[in-house]
């Protein structure tokens, strides 16, 4: 069993940034609560443990022992940004970082940029940085912290206030995890609340689908039959035939 720590920045009061209406502690939050569900929803063999659920305050040192006392194999701490410039994505790891960090940053970076990216134009890759942050210095086993856009630069919260770029950033984290900690995907599309597709034929909800990286999966034989089509299984080729 992999673990791995979720750290939503900030918290109860601490906001973080707080900008163009939103508030980073928020964002953290959501974000971190989503990853987990992700996670343990559809990869085997992981435990995913959040440094907080809920809006509370934290100390740094309160959240780098949580990681070292479980023991867990990854931490990753979610913040957005502030300070200017024209926004954009950016990674942290220590400044002494040991590889097996800076391994987990460049998947994770990677990962993120690209769900990003194909969601919103214009996205702003900072780079992969390093820095004598707390949550990343004093956690004992692989650590990053994300930067997920700039709250006080407009076009990032902008982007940050559209539920497809949350998305994008929950399912970045998720992937980038997935990989470095080489996850395997449990069996099956299981239908969840995050990957339901309501399928209707001719305005008739005829089946729930599976979204899995932008596919749509469907029982081939209620949306078949709904089209006055005929659905014959064979279970020793395993192989559907579908004929009108
Ligand atoms: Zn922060």
């Amino acid at each position: 069993m992999k673990k791995v720590l979720i750290d939503a920045g900030h918290g109860g009061k601490d906001p973080g940034a707080v900008a163009n209406g939103l508030k980073e502690k928020d964002i953290a939050l959501a974000v971190s609560l989503e990853i987990k569900k992700r996670l343990e929803a559809n990869y085997d063999g992981v435990q995913v443990l959040l440094s907080r659920s809920s809006d509370v305050y934290l100390e740094l040192k309160e959240r780098t022992d949580l990681a070292n006392k479980a023991g867990v194999d990854a931490t990753v701490s979610i913040h957005c940004n502030a300070g200017g410039g024209s926004g954009g994505f950016e990674t942290f790891r220590y400044t002494k970082a040991s590889a097996a960090s800076a391994a987990l940053q460049n998947v994770l970076h990677k990962e993120i940029m690209d769900t990003l990216n194909k969601v919103a134009v214009g996205m702003i890759d900072r780079g992969q940085k390093a820095d004598n942050l707390h949550m990343v210095r004093e956690s004992k086993m692989p650590a990053v912290l994300t930067e997920n856009l700039f709250l006080d630069v407009a076009t990032d919260a902008a982007k940050l206030k559209k539920n497809v770029v949350i998305q994008a950033i929950i399912d970045g984290h998720v992937n980038g995890i997935a990989k470095y900690l080489g996850l395997k995907k449990k069996e099956g599309n299981q239908v969840n609340n995050n990957n339901r597709v309501t399928v209707k034929v001719n305005g008739k909800k005829v089946a729930d689908g599976v979204l899995d990286n932008g596919t749509t999966y469907t029982p081939a034989r209620a949306v078949a039959e709904a089209l006055g089509a005929t659905v014959v299984y064979d279970a020793v080729t395993k192989t559907v035939n579908i004929t009108k």
